[in-house]
């Protein structure tokens, strides 16, 4: 039976981070994803704040790829299942079936917004944003609303009003934002975004309000399935310091681990935390 040190599931950028580590380390690396390598990034229409890269996303995320497959990762493309336990080895079974196994597991699933669980999520790049610290700053000066819950406050509303004229604040929750530039609308059920291959407006009830752009910012991951016995918090998976599960040598890192940052650059390094403490836990089972 063939046995990996470490299966990364999901080649965003934490689990690129970690594998790279991981090989690097000269442990045997799989990385498995489902679709292609760079992960919700290559969504993005530019990174502009991945330190030491002003880099079309593409660009670094086949950047990550080959410098992970130098490293001597092994990459296969298919959709993790389920994942067993069996002493102190975990199985990894994909959909079509195939098998693999890892003494450490690490995943780097990502999080679920911008995955197109949004109903206008063909309005992405073209108005429509879900992040406001990633785009917040194409706005500076303009027109924005920002769809959210009560997190969005914090997280992007007060974010946005200092750098927008103006913010609309559609919240499906409660709470309100204190600043001078921002409209609070709560409790919001219903609401349409519109505008011909742009956002142009946002209409709630028989009100039109002009905007330059919408940031959906409602947070709704659910981790479930893969593993009964894993841990989770509000739909996310709970670590530890080391990024390490409730299982011994399961880790978790980037967006599926809960935070309110989601970020690459948080990914990448939470990845590198996971395969350290990854490699460490590898070692003392030997
Ligand atoms: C439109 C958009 C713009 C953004 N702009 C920026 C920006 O400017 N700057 C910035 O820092 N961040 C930006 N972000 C956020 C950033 O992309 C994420 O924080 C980052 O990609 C998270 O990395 P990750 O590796 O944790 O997850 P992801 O990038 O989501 O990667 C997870 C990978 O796991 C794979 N996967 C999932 N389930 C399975 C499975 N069952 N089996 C196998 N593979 C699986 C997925 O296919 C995916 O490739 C943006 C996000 C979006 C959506």
């Amino acid at each position: 039976m063939e046995i990996y040190d470490v299966i990364v599931v999901g080649a965003g950028p934490a689990g690129m981070s970690a594998a790279l580590y991981t090989s690097r380390a000269n442990l045997k690396t799989l990385v498995i994803e489902k679709e292609c390598p760079g992960g919700k990034m290559i969504k993005a229409k530019k990174i502009d704040n991945y330190i030491g890269s002003e880099s079309d996303p593409f660009k670094l995320a086949s950047n990550m790829f080959s410098q992970v497959s130098k490293a001597g990762a092994k990459y296969v493309t298919g959709n993790v299942i389920s994942i067993k336990l069996e002493n102190k080895i975990k199985k990894v079974i994909l959909s079509d079936g195939k098998e693999y196994n890892g003494k450490s597991v690490i995943f780097a699933i990502g999080g679920k917004v911008g995955q197109n669980n949004f109903k206008y999520d063909y309005y992405l790049n073209k108005g429509l944003s879900y992040c406001a610290i990633c785009d917040g700053s194409f706005y500076k000066g303009k027109t924005v609303a920002v769809i959210g819950d009560n997190d969005a406050v914090e997280n992007s509303v007060d974010y946005l009003a200092n750098i927008a004229d103006n913010i609309y604040f559609i919240n499906i929750e409660d709470k309100e934002s204190t600043r001078e530039n921002v409209e609070n609308f709560t409790k919001v059920t219903d609401y349409e975004i519109g505008g011909k291959d742009v956002v142009k407006y946002i209409k709630i009830g028989e009100k039109i309000l002009d905007v330059d752009g919408v940031f959906y910012e409602v947070d709704s991951n659910n981790f479930s399935g893969f593993i009964n016995e894993i841990t989770t918090e509000n739909g996310y998976i709970k670590v530890d310091e080391n990024m390490q599960t409730n299982i011994e040598g399961i880790f978790a890192c980037g967006d599926i681990v809960y935070k309110s940052v989601k970020q690459v650059v948080v990914a990448a390094s939470q990845g590198a935390i996971a395969a350290i403490n990854a490699i460490k836990y590898v070692n003392q089972n030997k």
